[in-house]
């Protein structure tokens, strides 16, 4: 059966207690939606308090370490995720690898970390302006899906409940206003697909792809109606209820 579409949106670190109104709204959205999963990474201090204020969305980190505990100061752990009720981390989100240096290896033992408390987890990959021009780009992701994603038996019973999702985000394209042309979002999303098939066999046929890098409501029909695309990860559409839900309501319409 396929998944339903995947709408998440990624707060970075945007927000404060009186943005949970925020939350709360979307959340009342979210209801009328149902053919659509909706969910918010909020920043660390608002997941918990975020996470008891909604009940038809989902709620994540945007990060987590590889190691459940220890000497880490200012990191925070799946299993600490697990524990506040979070369901799934945003991984190797192209903040985090060019501000901490994260690399694929990174990435892969944070997703398997998280796979191990049961958390879903969506690895971002994306190419760079500098890449795409090269002609590079498909090279360049196709390596870092081989390389980021999730080895292992939690890895292929993680794909196989619905619970690992990449999310394809052109670097070029994160908080600029400029999105991908649908045609190129076809053609990665095709590439990572084949990619998902070689590494999770017929399991990795359903892997939900999201497209992420400025989505908003008026470009986010198109988008969700283009092959291959399994939803949107949304940075700066996400922060209020006003935004973002009409890009929930485009991947509802495309259901239809
Ligand atoms: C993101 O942060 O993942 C993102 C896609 O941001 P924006 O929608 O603002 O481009």
């Amino acid at each position: 059966m396929a998944l339903r579409p995947y709408i998440v949106g990624n707060w970075k670190m945007n927000g404060n207690r009186a943005m949970l109104a925020e939350a709360r709204a979307i959340d009342r959205g979210a209801q009328r939606y149902r053919s659509v999963q909706v969910a918010l990474a909020p920043p660390f201090p608002l997941l918990a308090l975020l996470h008891d204020e909604v009940s038809a969305i989902g709620v994540g980190a945007q990060d987590c370490h590889a190691a459940a505990k220890g000497a880490h100061t200012g990191d925070v752990s799946a299993p600490m995720l697990d524990d506040i009720g979070a369901d799934f981390v945003i991984v190797g989100h192209s903040e985090r690898r060019r501000d901490h240096g994260e690399t694929d290896a990174i990435v892969r033992a944070k997703a398997e970390a998280a796979l191990a408390v049961d958390l879903g987890v969506i690895i971002c990959v994306g190419e760079t302006l500098e890449q795409r021009d090269a002609g590079h780009a498909e090279a360049v992701v196709e390596a870092q899906v081989d390389a980021s994603l999730p080895c292992g038996e939690g890895a292929a019973a993680a794909v196989a409940i619905g619970n690992l999702s990449v999310a394809y985000e052109p670097v070029w394209a994160i908080g600029t206003g400029r999105v991908a042309a649908v045609e190129d979002v076809i053609n990665m999303h095709a590439a990572i697909r084949a990619r998902l098939v070689a590494m999770f066999g017929d399991a990795g046929g359903k892997v939900r792809i999201l497209y992420g890098g400025s989505v908003n409501g008026e470009n986010a029909s198109v988008l969700m109606e283009a092959p291959g695309v399994g939803g949107a990860l949304v940075g700066g559409a996400s922060l209020t209820a006003d935004a973002f839900l009409p890009i929930v309501a485009a991947a509802a319409a495309d259901e239809d």
